[in-house]
C-alpha cells in the first residue's frame, strides 16, 4: 500500500521511536536499580508469569469501584486487541497486496474464516475503546471526579498540583480517540465493494465518506504516526504502568502480609528516594494513580494530610524529573520534603488496606515505615504519646507505664490458678498482650478468656512478668531497635517455657508473633483466641448453654487479624453458634476499615479534629442495624482488646450511648457458655 519513500520514512521514523523508548525503559530500570535491596525472591519467572496472567485476567481491579473496573477491562482488552490492530496495519503498509478486508480476499490462501472473526472483534473492539475512552475523559474532565483529586493539606509535587496528571491523561485519551478513529477510517476507506458485514463500525464510515486511496494512505499515517509518538511517550508519562504494573505484580512480596522487611543495618530507613528497596522505586512507575488505596486509607478519611496515592504519585514525578528532566539534584531532597509531610508519615495507622486494594501490588506503606525509621535514627522530634510509651517500653516492657511484676496481676485475683508458663509445662502458652493485662476496662475480659480455657479443659498458662509487649506497633512506628530488644526478651522468655502452641489475646501480638519472630528465629504455632475458643466447642468440650437470640449483631473485623491474617472465619463461626442476628457491615473481611489505633496511633497524645475512623465505623454498624424498631439490643462485636477501648470511646463521643454497646466476643461467648463475670 505504502509507496516506497513512504516505506522508507515509515522505517527511520520507526527507528527513531524505537530509540526513544529504549532511552525511557533504559532511565526507568536504571532509576530501580539504584534502590536498596529487597528481600530475595524465589522462582522469579514463574511469578512473572504468574502477574502476566493476573494483569491479563484483570484479577486485581474488582476491589474496588466495580462499574469502572469493568469499563477498564473493556479498555484494557481493547488495548490488546489493538497490539495486534497495529501489527496487521503495519502489514498492510508495508507488504503489497496484505488487505484484511473482505476475509482478507486479496491474499493468496488467506483463512477467510479467521480474517473475518479478526476483522469483526477489530471493529467491535474499536467501538468499545472509544466509549470507554470518553468515559473516562467524562469522568477526568467533565465531571472532576473528586476521587482523582487530593485533598489540600496533602504534599504535592509542584507538577502534580500544577495538573501533570491532567496533561498526562489528556494526551492518551486524544491519542486513543485519533488513533482508533484513524485507524476505523483507514479501514473504512478500503472498502472499495461496499460493506464488509464483519467490519460494522468502517462500513458505516464507508457508507459517509466512500472508498478513497488518499484516505487509507491519510488515515494510517495519523494512525500509525501516533503509535510511534505514544510509544516512548508512554515511558515518560504516567502511564508506564501499561508495561511496568505486569512486572511489578510478578516481583510482588512473597513474605507474610503482616512481616515487615528488615532494615539494611547501616543507615535504617529512607531518607532519600533511593534508600527506598528497588522494589519501592519500581512501584510508582507500577502506579495507575486510581487513587483506590486514598479511598480506603483512614488516616486520609480521618482529614490528616496522608494520601497513599499521592505518595507514590510525588515518587513517580520526582524521578520523572530527576531522570528525565537532568534534575538529579532532586534525588538528594528527603523524602519528607517531596514525597510526604511528616505530619502525614505520623498519621497512617499501617492497616494495611492500601496495600490490599491496589491493583499493582504497591506498598506505600512499607514506605512510610521505612521513612519512620529513618526519621527515628535522626532524632526526629515525636508526639509526647508516642516518646513516653516508648519510653516505657523500653523499661517495663509495656507501653502503659506499668511495672512488669503488674502483669500477672488479674491471674493472682482468680477463682483457679493459672499456671505459670516458663515454670511449668502448659500445651498453650497464652500470650495475653499489654492492654488485656493492664487496662482496668479490659481485664473483666482478659479473666473472663482464662475462665473459658479452664472450663474447656485448655491446659495453658501466662508467663506473667517474663511477658513483654510483642512489639507489633513499635516496629511499625520505626524503632526497630526496641522491637529487637522486646523481641529478645519475648524469645528468652519463650526459651524457658515448655509449650506446643501459643494462643493470644490481642490480633497486633498475633501478628507479629506468627509473621515477625520467625525472622528471628522463632518458629511457633500461633492462634488467636478465636480459633481456640472455636476448636473447644467443635470438640465438645465448650457448649452452648444459653442461646442469645435477644441480640441483633454486628462485627468488626480487626485489621491485624482479618485483613493481614485472613482470620474471618473463626468470629463469625462463633456468632453462629451463639444464635445471635447476625449482620455484616458493608465494609467487612478484608474490606474492612480501620479502627484508627494501629501503628503507634493509640499512644499518640494529640487528637486531630474531624470524625475519627472508629466514629464513622459504629455510624456504619448503626446504618447497618437500621431505624427499624426491633426490641433487640444492637451490639458490635470485636475481639481485640485496643478495639474495645476505641470502639466504646466512639460510642461514647458519637452521641450513641443505649443505642450500640461494643462487646468483646469473649463476653458472648460466656454468656452463651453460662460463665460469670
Ligand atoms: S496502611 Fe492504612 S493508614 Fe497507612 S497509608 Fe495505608 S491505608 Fe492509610
Ligand atoms: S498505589 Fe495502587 S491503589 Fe494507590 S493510586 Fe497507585 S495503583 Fe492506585
Amino acid at each position: 500500500m505504502l509507496t516506497t519513500i513512504e516505506k522508507i520514512i515509515f522505517i527511520a521514523l520507526a527507528l527513531i521511536s524505537a530509540g526513544f523508548t529504549f532511552h525511557g525503559f533504559k532511565t526507568i530500570v536504571d532509576s530501580i536499580r539504584k534502590g536498596r535491596s529487597a528481600p530475595e525472591l524465589k522462582n522469579v519467572p514463574m511469578s512473572l508469569v504468574k502477574g502476566a496472567v493476573t494483569v491479563l485476567f484483570q484479577r486485581t481491579i474488582f476491589k474496588a469501584r466495580k462499574g469502572l473496573s469493568a469499563i477498564h477491562m473493556g479498555l484494557f482488552f481493547g488495548l490488546i486487541t489493538y497490539a495486534f490492530v497495529n501489527l496487521f496495519d503495519v502489514l498492510e503498509g508495508l507488504v503489497p497486496g496484505f488487505d484484511l478486508v473482505y476475509g482478507g480476499k486479496h491474499i493468496p490462501n488467506a483463512p477467510t474464516g479467521l480474517v473475518n472473526a479478526f476483522n469483526l472483534i477489530a471493529d467491535v473492539m474499536s467501538m468499545f475503546l472509544l466509549v470507554a475512552i470518553i468515559v473516562f475523559f467524562v469522568r477526568r474532565f467533565i465531571v472532576k471526579d473528586k476521587a482523582l483529586t487530593f485533598r489540600e493539606n496533602i504534599l504535592l509535587n509542584p507538577k502534580v498540583k500544577a495538573g501533570a496528571q491532567n496533561t498526562d491523561s489528556l494526551i492518551v485519551d486524544i491519542f486513543v480517540i485519533m488513533h482508533v478513529i484513524a485507524h476505523v477510517l483507514s479501514q473504512a476507506y478500503r472498502l472499495t465493494d461496499g460493506a464488509d458485514p464483519f467490519m460494522p463500525f468502517a462500513s458505516f464510515l464507508n457508507s459517509i465518506f466512500g472508498a478513497s486511496q488518499t484516505g487509507v494512505h491519510v488515515a494510517w499515517w495519523v494512525s500509525l504516526g501516533w503509535v510511534m509518538f505514544i510509544i516512548p511517550y508512554l515511558s515518560r508519562s504516567k502511564h508506564t504502568h501499561f508495561f511496568m504494573s505486569p512486572i511489578n505484580l510478578g516481583l510482588a512480596k512473597q513474605n507474610p502480609r503482616g512481616q515487615l522487611d528488615a532494615p539494611a543495618k547501616v543507615d535504617p530507613g529512607a531518607k532519600f528516594l533511593h534508600d527506598l528497596s528497588w522494589k519501592r522505586v519500581l512501584d510508582s512507575y507500577a502506579c495507575v494513580q486510581c487513587n483506590r488505596c486514598q479511598d480506603v486509607c483512614p488516616a486520609n478519611f480521618y482529614g490528616r494530610p496522608l494520601s497513599p496515592s499521592a505518595l507514590e504519585v510525588n515518587k513517580r514525578y520526582l524521578l520523572k524529573e530527576a531522570t528525565f528532566g537532568s534534575h538529579p539534584d532532586l534525588y538528594l531532597l528527603p523524602l519528607t520534603e517531596t514525597v510526604i509531610s511528616p505530619e502525614a508519615v505520623w498519621s497512617c495507622t499501617t492497616c494495611y488496606a492500601c496495600v490490599r486494594v491496589c491493583p499493582v501490588g504497591n506498598e506505600p506503606m512499607a514506605d512510610i515505615v521505612d521513612i519512620r525509621r529513618r526519621m527515628l535514627v535522626d532524632g526526629a522530634e515525636l508526639d509526647s504519646g508516642v516518646q513516653n510509651a516508648l519510653q516505657s517500653l523500653a523499661t517495663n516492657g509495656n507501653w502503659m507505664s506499668k511495672g512488669k511484676r503488674l502483669r500477672g496481676r488479674w491471674a493472682k485475683e482468680m477463682e483457679f490458678p493459672v499456671k505459670n508458663a516458663t515454670e511449668e509445662p502448659v500445651e498453650h502458652l497464652w500470650f495475653v498482650g499489654d492492654t488485656a493485662s493492664f487496662d482496668e476496662r479490659v481485664i473483666p475480659n482478659t479473666k473472663m478468656v482464662a475462665r473459658l480455657f479452664n472450663q474447656g479443659g485448655l491446659d495453658f498458662g501466662i508467663m506473667y512478668q517474663n511477658e513483654s509487649n510483642a512489639g507489633n506497633d513499635v516496629r511499625r512506628v520505626g524503632e526497630e531497635g526496641l522491637f529487637e530488644q522486646l523481641v529478645e526478651q519475648n524469645m528468652e522468655a519463650f526459651g524457658k517455657a515448655q509449650f506446643k502452641q501459643i494462643v493470644t489475646t490481642d490480633p497486633h501480638s498475633f501478628n507479629t508473633l506468627k509473621n515477625e519472630y520467625p525472622q528471628f528465629g522463632g518458629k511457633f504455632e500461633v492462634k488467636h483466641y478465636t480459633v481456640t475458643l472455636l476448636k473447644l466447642f467443635e470438640e465438645g468440650k465448650l457448649t452452648i448453654k444459653n442461646k442469645l437470640s435477644h441480640y441483633k449483631v454486628t462485627f468488626h473485623d480487626p485489621c491485624y487479624l482479618g485483613r493481614y491474617n485472613g482470620g474471618f472465619t473463626a468470629p463469625r463461626k462463633l456468632l453462629e453458634l451463639l444464635g445471635v442476628e447476625f449482620v455484616e457491615m458493608p465494609r467487612n473481611c478484608e474490606n474492612s476499615f480501620c479502627c484508627g489505633a494501629g501503628g503507634g496511633q493509640i499512644w499518640m497524645g494529640k487528637v486531630a479534629p474531624g470524625e475519627r475512623p472508629a466514629e464513622n465505623r459504629i455510624k456504619e454498624a448503626l446504618s447497618t442495624f437500621g431505624e427499624s424498631a426491633n426490641a433487640k439490643t444492637q451490639l458490635f462485636v470485636v475481639t481485640c482488646p485496643k478495639d474495645m477501648v476505641m470502639y466504646s470511646d466512639a460510642v461514647k463521643t458519637t452521641g450513641n450511648e443505649g443505642r450500640i454497646e461494643v462487646r468483646d466476643m469473649i463476653q458472648l461467648v460466656a454468656e452463651g457458655v453460662g460463665v460469670d463475670a
